[in-house]
């Protein structure tokens, strides 16, 4: 009776482990689910003194718990975050990251937990009122972001300014060195709102749609993170912290 206690007990601290996510295998901390993001992005995942905030750190935080593992974030480069999902050194990456087809090719995507759009900062009384506009102009751009993957294909190599942090891209509009910033909306409503002088087109540059990466195949985490997602969107907990970051005046 002991003996099949002993194999039950650590045939359920396979799966748990199993559940926290490949990185974590292996190492001295089972247990772990470790989450690759940029956290130059609020209000998504944002520095508050030490600590990482914001909407999907807040999120990651409660789908750890509901899979009984110990959440620990990774503050990497943007364009390193498939890269090291890919390479199993982090379990997944949540940076408002845009589902795209050619992502797909290399990790494969949760459920979606937000909608989001692609907009554009300028200067006020820039002259730019429309994306026609931007036809000639420099704009600016986080690197690696759908923001760039989209302006680089429509106007060109010669007309982007790639930044590795969205803000610094803002500032360099600030100081007049470009011409405009091509952000996701929520971001670029934060870094408006520090900077004065800046405004964002009515008109939106593309949708899109957030979503959490894992590496490809990886079906039992991609399960526990979409049956913990489905929780939290039907108990209420999604809106509760999107809410508590987003003001909807
Ligand atoms: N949503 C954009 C993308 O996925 C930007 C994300 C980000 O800068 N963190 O490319």
């Amino acid at each position: 009776m002991k003996k099949l206690i002993g194999i039950i007990l650590s045939a359920v601290m396979v799966m748990s482990l199993a559940a926290c996510g490949g990185a974590s295998q292996g190492t001295a901390q089972p247990g772990i689910l470790v989450m690759a993001t940029n956290a130059e992005f609020p209000p998504y995942e944002y520095h508050e003194g030490s600590r990482i905030v914001g909407i999907d750190a807040e999120i990651a935080a409660a789908i750890a718990e509901k899979m009984g593992c110990e959440l620990v974030i990774e503050d990497i480069a943007f364009d390193s975050i498939i890269p090291e999902v890919v390479s199993a050194k982090a379990d997944m990456g949540m940076a408002g990251m845009t589902v795209t087809e050619d992502r797909m090719q290399n990790v494969d995507f949760s459920t979606t937990y937000a909608v989001a759009r692609q907009v554009v900062i300028v200067a006020e009384g820039s002259g730019i009122t429309s994306l026609a506009d931007l036809e000639g102009r420099v704009i600016g751009v986080q690197q690696g972001t759908t923001g760039d993957i989209y302006a680089t294909d429509e106007f060109g190599d010669d007309f982007i300014e790639r930044y590795s942090k969205g803000m610094e891209a803002v500032q360099a509009l600030v100081q007049g060195k470009i011409d405009a910033v091509i952000i996701d909306n929520e971001p670029a409503r934060v870094f408006v709102s520090e900077n004065p002088g800046l405004i964002i087109l009515d008109e939106a540059y593309a949708d899109e749609e957030y979503a959490i990466a894992v590496r490809k195949g990886n079906t039992a985490l991609l399960e526990a993170i979409n049956n913990a997602l489905e929780e939290l969107k039907n108990d209420g907990t999604l809106d509760e912290i999107v809410s508590r970051y987003i003001s909807t005046e």
